[in-house]
């Protein structure tokens, strides 16, 4: 299966939390480190970052998805409270775990 580059993170902290991100909403990449990056190219070992890869096929939907992650702004991650039952949710969830209510539903930005 060919695969394509989807992602250069900030950090390996970031590319954990966004490659689970992605995970959530259906999309599996699959992370390359620093040393193996290096190999395709000539690139100096401190400036090398961790990388999202995903099949070609899953790309356009899954580059899609990390727009709209990455469109969204750190404070949305933080815990909040379900507008329907009032639970206290997780900010990396995109919907209650009790009600399933979604996140956005009521916050059209
Ligand atoms: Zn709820």
């Amino acid at each position: 299966m060919k695969m394509k580059k989807l992602y250069i993170a900030e950090s390996t902290h970031d590319a954990h939390i966004t490659q689970d991100l992605l995970k959530q909403r259906g999309h599996e990449t699959e992370m390359r480190d620093a040393n193996l990056a290096s190999t395709f190219g000539q690139i100096p070992l401190k400036a090398v970052k961790t990388t999202l890869w995903v099949t070609e096929e899953l790309y356009a939907d899954a580059k899609k998805a990390l727009t709209e992650i990455k469109s969204t702004p750190e404070k949305e991650y933080k815990p909040w409270n379900c507008h329907r039952c009032g639970e206290s949710i997780e900010g990396n969830l995109l919907e209650c775990w009790n009600c399933s209510a979604e996140k956005f539903a009521h916050s059209h930005k």
